[in-house]
This record gives structure tokens, C-alpha cells and sequence, in this order.
């Protein structure tokens, strides 16, 4: 069918946005960055509301209206807690998805960006990987459930697009760090978790930490304040149909990350790699050309990002996601 006419820029000003996921790592710096927007804030708590169930998701959305929503909502974590609760990652993050964009569309909702992850890349694709790469290879098993489903988010988006016209888009981000991160080292990704054990050790007097696997891996890292601008950037200024990778377009080993985590801690014991847990995909960096090309690029430094996490980690300890 034929496109409506999609004039860039969007404006948030005086419009009503949900986010969805406020209280998650993703959603509270996106609440951080709308505050500058002019907009009226929607937010839901997951006690007041179960995202995978349709019928009350309908319901609460056609109360409150949103003209604008960002899909931050999803079940989350790191390399075991994926291979652990594989049913969680699958059914709860394809219900979410589907629930929140089928509402979208039904109530009207002028614009969409849905959250996925660069997991959803084959395991072994070229590095850095660009977007075009979706679908081109096997998944990296560890985390299977949880790309399926987003890759399931991304396609629904299109279709509603290619189907109904809605300007519904999705965004990539790489490994994601900050404020209101998960700190429990059984659930966690890597860099709060290496946060966490780098600054226990320091207390403990310990000479040297654990880290898993082989230290050999690359990943990317993004401070959410800078994925949360990019969001809003995508938002107000992006309409296509493919999903655009937010990252920084660098990586480094996890020798190196720990490296920058035991600087900023000050803590400089010895590295024992337990190789009995899994490395996971070997390589994980985003091509960002699509990004940078629409006018956005990253700002925040990996080692001053680190430092400002720490920092937040200790003085929230008792708080943070620790269990
Ligand atoms: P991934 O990016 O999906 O593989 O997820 P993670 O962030 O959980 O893990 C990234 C890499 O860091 C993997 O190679 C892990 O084995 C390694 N790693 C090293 N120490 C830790 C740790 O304490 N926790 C986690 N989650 N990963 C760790």
C-alpha cells in the first residue's frame, strides 16, 4: 500500500510518549533524556501492568492515549542467565513486543521505536556488522531464544509498515552500560558484574578476581545516556523500514574491559579465567555507518562511562539490582 507522508522532523514537543520499561536500564536514561524534550511522560509500573498479557495492555493504553512509544520493555540478561530461563526470553519478549506494537496500531499511535539487540546478528558474521547481515547465518546459541524473539520485533514492526503504513521503526543497540544496571553476578551482563567483582575483591583485600571464560572475547560498549540520545534522534529523525545499529563502532577484549574496570575501581589483583563458563560469540561490533550517516554519533568515553558506573554502583549499593 502506499506510504503516508512522513515529514521529518518528528516533534515530541507537548506529545504524549510511553515508556515502556521505565524502570529498566534502557527506559530510566530514556526518562532522563525525554525530561528535555517538552513532552508528557508515560509511564507504567510491571506490578500495575504485565506487558505479556494482551487484553490489560489494550486496556491501559487506550486510557492514557500515548501518541508516541518507545519500546524499552523486555526480559534481559546476561550470557547464563539466557541459557537458564530460555522460555522467559522467548514467551515473555514476544508477547511484550506483540502486545505493546498490536496496541500501537490499533489506538493509532503516530510513531514506534522498538528496542532490539545486536545478539539478533549470526554468530559468526563479518565484523563490524552492518544491518544487512540479519538473517544471513546461525545465532549464537547461548542467547538464541532471546535474538529470536527481538528479530520476531523487527519483523512485526515491518510488517505493520509494509501492511498499514505505520511508521513503527527499530533500533540496535550494542552492549549497554550504566546507571540502573542488573549488578547480580548470576544475571548480569559482564561489565556491571566485572563492576561488581572488581570492587568486592577491593574491599575483601583479595589478590586477584574471577573472570569467566577466556578473556579472549570482543564486545562493544555503549553508555545508555548515549543510546537514550540516539533513541531520541532515531525517533525525530529516522522513518525507514530496516533497523538502524546504535554502538560506538569500538570493541574491546574482556582482558582489556577488565583492565579499565580494575582502574576505576583501583584495584590491580591478578585475573583468574574460569574457562568451565562459556566465551559466547567471539566477536560482537556494530557497523554504525547507517548512524553516523542519519547525523548521530557516540560521545561518551569507554573509561569515563566506566568511571561514572562506578561511582553511581557504589553510592546506590544497597539499592542497585543485586541479589
Ligand atoms: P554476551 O555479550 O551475550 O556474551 O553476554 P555477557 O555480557 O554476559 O558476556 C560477555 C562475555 O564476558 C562472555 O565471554 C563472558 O564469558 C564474559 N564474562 C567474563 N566475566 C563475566 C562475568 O562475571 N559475568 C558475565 N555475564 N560475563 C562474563
Amino acid at each position: 500500500m502506499a506510504e503516508p507522508a512522513r515529514q521529518l522532523p518528528f516533534d515530541l514537543v507537548g506529545k504524549r510518549v510511553f515508556v515502556a520499561g521505565h524502570r529498566g536500564l534502557v527506559g530510566s536514561a530514556l526518562v532522563r533524556r525525554l525530561e528535555r524534550e517538552n513532552c508528557v511522560l508515560l509511564t507504567i509500573g510491571h506490578r500495575e501492568l504485565d506487558l505479556r498479557r494482551q487484553e490489560p495492555v489494550e486496556r491501559w493504553m487506550k486510557m492514557v492515549r500515548p501518541e508516541v512509544v518507545f519500546l524499552a520493555a523486555a526480559t534481559v540478561g546476561g550470557i547464563l542467565d539466557n541459557s537458564m530461563r530460555p522460555v522467559d526470553f522467548l514467551y515473555d519478549n514476544l508477547m511484550i513486543e506483540t502486545n505493546v506494537i498490536a496496541a500501537a496500531y490499533t489506538l493509532g499511535v503516530a510513531k514506534v521505536l522498538f528496542l532490539g539487540s545486536s545478539c539478533i546478528y549470526p554468530r559468526l558474521a563479518p565484523q563490524p556488522m552492518t544491518e544487512s547481515v540479519l538473517l544471513t547465518g546461525p545465532l549464537e546459541p547461548t542467547n538464541e531464544p532471546y535474538s529470536i524473539a527481538k528479530i520476531a520485533g523487527i519483523k512485526l514492526c515491518q510488517a505493520y509498515r509494509r501492511q498499514h503504513g505505520a511508521r513503527f521503526i527499530s533500533a540496535m543497540p550494542t552492549n549497554l552500560y550504566g546507571p540502573n544496571d542488573n549488578f547480580d553476578l548470576a544475571s548480569s551482563h559482564v561489565l556491571p558484574a566485572l563492576i561488581r567483582k572488581t570492587h568486592e575483591a577491593k574491599l575483601a583485600g583479595l589478590s586477584s578476581m574471577v573472570v569467566w571464560g577466556t578473556g579472549k572475547p570482543r564486545r562493544e560498549f555503549l553508555h545508555v545516556d548515549d543510546l537514550a540520545d540516539a533513541l531520541v534522534f532515531l525517533m525525530c529523525n529516522y522513518e525507514g523500514e530496516e533497523h538502524v545499529n546504535v554502538g560506538t563502532g569500538r570493541d574491546v577484549s574482556i582482558a582489556e574491559l577488565t583492565s579499565i574496570i580494575q582502574r576505576a575501581v583501583g584495584f590491580d589483583g591478578a585475573i583468574e579465567y574460569d574457562t568451565s563458563k562459556p566465551d559466547g560469540t567471539p566477536r560482537k561490533l556494530l557497523d554504525v555507518t547507517r548512524l553516523t550517516a542519519l547525523g548521530w554519533k557516540a560521545t561518551i568515553p569507554l573509561d569515563a562511562g566506566i568511571g561514572q558506573t562506578y561511582s553511581w554502583f557504589v553510592e546506590h549499593q544497597a539499592t542497585a539490582r543485586r541479589s
